[in-house]
This record gives structure tokens, sequence and C-alpha cells, in this order.
């Protein structure tokens, strides 16, 4: 039904409607990593195909979106208004197969890119345990049993499912994470060792960063654990400060943006963003970035390897915002 929709709006010339109507809307998209293997298919929010992302570029190219970045958005927008049609390209967190997989497209395009980097997994380099764990159950569908020497020895031979698993190991810390990950890996017939030479799951080296921040991506604030609206205004400040040094460590730049992980603050913390010289803030709110949107709450459009093309033109083209904002004043 939602496609018949899209298709007949298109043909009727509403999307390229929309297009006019919203053009002095900037585009921020967000982009998370690209899958080396099934990964679209586990969380396709946060893994997306390289040969998805790719056809996503050349259609922006060929929508003629100009490609803008950070600091050039804030710059306009002190001056009071952001040039039409403009795009900025966002990928969260640091996955490794960005680098394979998101930047030579980009690059392609001549597109600008930021990457809202957390620092924590560039530093100790193993896969994600907690979406590691997450895969794993999905995948294989069954519970874990720990063996007879398994390291979690009050749970031998218990059957723990990922919710289960996770919880014992928040109790006994951080430090069971990885013996853990390799028993599990053991018990569903996975190797790590695979795993950590396809990137599966991996953030990029440090080495790595510096190389794509010298090849012109940018490298912003994205706190360095990934936490932030469930921690404390002290707590907070010091992810940004960590990752803020991380970052500098990197790449010898001063990053002034940042991304909420998971999207998510609270609205006391926004003083920490603005003590600390932050410039703007995205959240993953989905929507068209207007002048009037508060600037340490700048939405963003979620792309995802479930949307089809015809959704994605629906969305970037406005006619998605539009549609919503018929919705709200229908409901007012
Ligand atoms: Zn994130």
């Amino acid at each position: 039904m939602k496609t018949l929709i899209f298709r007949l709006s298109k043909i009727l010339g509403l999307f390229y409607l929309a297009r006019k109507l919203t053009a002095d809307k900037t585009r921020i998209l967000c982009y998370h990593g690209i899958s080396v293997d099934d990964e679209h298919k586990f969380r396709p929010g946060l893994f997306m195909q390289k040969s998805t992302f790719a056809r996503r570029m050349q259609l922006l190219k060929k929508w003629k979106f100009t490609s803008i970045n950070l600091d050039d958005y804030v710059a306009q927008r002190e001056q009071g208004q952001v040039q039409k049609d403009s795009l900025i390209i966002t990928i969260d967190d640091g996955w490794q197969a960005i680098l394979d997989g998101m930047w030579p497209e980009i690059k392609a395009c001549q597109f600008q890119a930021t990457l809202y980097l957390s620092s924590y997994f560039i530093q100790h380099r193993r896969p994600v345990f907690k979406v590691a764990v997450f895969y794993l159950f999905w995948k294989h569908n069954r519970p874990f049993k720990p063996a007879q020497d398994s390291c979690l020895e009050e749970y031998r031979a218990q059957e723990l499912d990922a919710a289960k698993l996770l919880e014992v190991v928040k109790q006994l810390g951080s430090d069971y994470e990885q013996p853990v990950l390799k028993e599990l890996c053991a018990y569903f017939g996975e190797s790590i060792e695979a795993w950590q030479q396809s990137g599966k799951f991996m953030f990029l080296s440090p080495q790595q960063v510096s190389e794509l921040h010298k090849q012109g991506l940018a490298i912003e604030l994205h706190t360095h654990k990934h936490r932030f609206s469930e921690v404390g205004l002290e707590e907070a400040r010091q992810e940004l400060e960590r990752n803020h040094q991380a970052i500098v460590e990197m790449t010898g730049k001063q990053p002034k943006h940042f991304c909420y992980p998971r999207g998510e603050f609270r609205e006391e913390q926004l003083k920490v963003l603005s003590d600390m010289g932050i410039q703007s803030a995205t959240t993953t709110d989905n929507e068209l970035c207007s002048i009037k949107h508060h600037t340490y709450k700048l939405p963003r459009i979620m792309d995802n390897d479930n949307i089809s093309e015809l959704e994605f033109e629906a969305e970037i083209s406005g006619f998605m915002t539009l549609l919503r904002g018929l919705g709200r004043r229908g409901q007012s």
C-alpha cells in the first residue's frame, strides 16, 4: 500500500514539489556500519550492505544535493541562512568496515562526511561485546549452556538467553566480556579470529582513524564509551573529555561537533556541551533539519538497509516531511 502511494505521488510530481518546498531544509543523513557477512539481516539499521550504501550515494549525486560539512553548516546558520539543497553525511560509532565499504563511495561522489567516533573500542580492539552477543543468539536461535570449565562458574550447565547472559556479565564486570564471548563463539561454532580478520563487529584502529582524517573525513565526538544520557553530569563531561582527547591524539584537530549515543540526552546535559564549546549536536529524530531546530537538537534522516529506494526518495525529497506536517496539523 505504502509503495503504491509513493509510486503514485512520484508520478504525480509530488516528490518534485516536496523537494522544491523543502529546499531550505538540510538533509543530515545518519549511517552506522557496513555488513561484512550477514549483519545487515541482523540489524539493518546498524549494518548496511556495501551495495546499498553505494547506490544511496549515487542517488544523492544524481539528485544534485550539495554536500557540506558541519563547520560550513554552523557558519551558514550563524549568517541566518543555510544554502539550498544541502546534504550532510554522518556516520556513527567507528565500525571498521566503513573503511572499504563507505569511504571509497563517499570519495567517488566527491562528498564530504563526518564520523562521530566512540573512542573506547578504537583503543581496545576486539569485537563489540553486546552487539556480538545479540548477533550470536539471533543467528543460532537457542540458549547458551556454559561448559563445566566455563568462567561463569555459578552458571555451568544452566541455560542462558542473551538478556540473562548480558545481565550476568554486567554483574561480574567487563573483564569477563572477552572470555565469555570466546566461550559463546566456540559453543555456536563461530570464530572470533575470523571476525577479527574480516572486521566483523570490530572498530577501526587508531592508525585507520588518522588515515581517514588525513584523507578528509571529519572526526567528531560520540563519547568515549558510548554513554551519555544514562550517566550523571560529571560522568557525561568525562565521557566527552576522554573522547575529545583521544580524537585530538589521532587527528591533531579539535573536535567541535557531537552526536548523542542512541540519540538520547537529558535537557540539563546541554550545559555540558556549551561549557565545552561544542558547536552542534545531532539526534536520531528522523526528520529534515531546519534552521529553527536548536543547534544541540539537529534531527537526521536515519537510513537503513531495509528501506527501499522509493522510501528513501520519499524521505529525502521532503515528501515524508510534508506528510508528517499534515498529520500533525490533522491532529491539532
Ligand atoms: Zn552510536
